[in-house]
């Protein structure tokens, strides 16, 4: 750390990322990518005329693109805001609706950056464990008194939350804003945008990062009441208007254009995550029932980390986290049908070696 950072942020804990390598070509299972392109209309959206525009600013309301979500998911443009990554609404979300009287709840195990931007902003926050099964108990966040952050489907788990019980806990919180971090919500958990429409406390994120195929364009979106909208403008306005840049923009267009293949892709991953999960079992794993494009799995006879370094070895990158209860487990992207099988096969090897790397 150097000597010049303000104190407020000397011992702050970043969030890490999954490995990125640049050296070699793995089989990436790691950060929840989609396997399949961005569909044909995307790739030739991205053309010369687009690129030769990157002289110009964007939008900063980013108006056909948030036309284009609220006629999708049947709200207004005023319901819509749009973010580079969902990391990004999320982030302006604990910064607008968090503060030294109104903190944060959200599980223990859910997705890291909860706890980085409560810290970076020095919000307090509880963070309530899950249950032995890793579920998560509505009730534990009734009448909260602060605001509510919960993935749904949760990550790492892939377990998600009925829409009733969502909608009890948005109603039990009347005073506070609920955030639903619907980012895997495409691949068979319910979305709570429709009921943005009867509570003004519930803010609904989702991404275009993994069922549309953009994680690297960097494109996120928050449906909610407009006076949620407008705050969430207010903290955008005040960091970076042009936060969604030109040719994000257009691909986020043409992605929306192209919904059915996109559809389709959800439906091949939601058929490759159950034929894995299959010879998974076969394989002597245990797993959480995942509504999202990815599987939490542990092993008996072998400890996560050991999992994670010996696929390494054969070229195969997945998640393992260290934290206390989760660490017999690996968090795997359901990739291709051709991905998959290099698991399963490099898993039975692995198995067969007794683990040795
Ligand atoms: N929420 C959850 C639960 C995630 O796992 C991720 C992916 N890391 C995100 C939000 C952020 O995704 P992005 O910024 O790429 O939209």
């Amino acid at each position: 750390m150097s000597r010049f950072i303000s104190r407020r942020f000397d011992s702050l804990k970043e969030y890490v990322p999954g490995e990125q390598p640049q050296d070699k070509k793995y089989v990436k299972l790691n950060t929840n990518e989609s396997p399949y392109p961005p569909a044909p209309g995307v790739i030739e959206r991205i053309n010369d005329a687009e690129v030769r525009n990157l002289k110009l600013y964007s939008d900063p309301e980013c108006r056909r693109l948030r036309e284009m979500l609220a006629v999708q998911y049947g709200v207004e443009i005023g319901n819509v805001f749009v973010s580079n990554g969902s990391d990004e609404s999320l982030s302006f979300a604990f910064m607008a609706f968090c503060d030294a009287d109104c903190g944060a709840i959200f599980p223990d195990i859910s997705y890291g950056f909860y706890k980085v931007y409560a810290n970076l902003y020095g919000i307090r926050y509880t963070a309530v464990p899950l249950l032995e099964d890793f579920s998560i108990r509505p009730s534990d966040y009734y009448n909260a008194g602060a605001t509510v952050v919960i993935a749904n489907p949760n990550a790492p788990t892939g377990i998600a939350l009925t829409i009733a019980e969502i909608e009890e806990i948005v109603k039990r919180n009347p005073d506070n804003v609920v955030v639903i971090d619907e980012a895997y919500v495409d691949f068979g958990a319910e979305s709570a945008v429709a009921l943005t429409k009867k509570y003004d406390n519930l803010l609904v994120v989702q991404t275009f990062s993994k069922s549309r195929s953009m994680a690297g364009a960097r494109l996120g979106f928050a449906i909610g009441c407009e006076a949620l909208i407008a705050d969430l403008n207010k903290i955008k306005f005040s960091t970076n208007p042009y936060n969604v840049n030109r040719l994000t923009c257009a691909a986020g267009e043409a992605t929306l254009a192209a919904q059915d293949y996109y559809n389709d892709n959800c439906r091949k991953i939601i058929e490759t995550r159950a034929w894995t999960a299959e010879k998974l079992a076969n394989l002597g794993f245990s797993m959480t029932d995942s509504k999202a494009n990815f599987l939490f799995a542990k092993h008996e006879s072998m400890d996560g980390e050991a999992l994670y370094l010996a696929l390494k070895a054969r070229g195969i990158l997945v998640r393992h986290f260290s934290a206390d209860r989760i660490s017999p487990y690996l968090r795997i992207t359901v990739g291709s049908p051709e991905e998959m099988q290099a698991l399963i096969d490099a898993l039975t090897e692995i198995l067969q070696n007794g683990g040795t790397v």
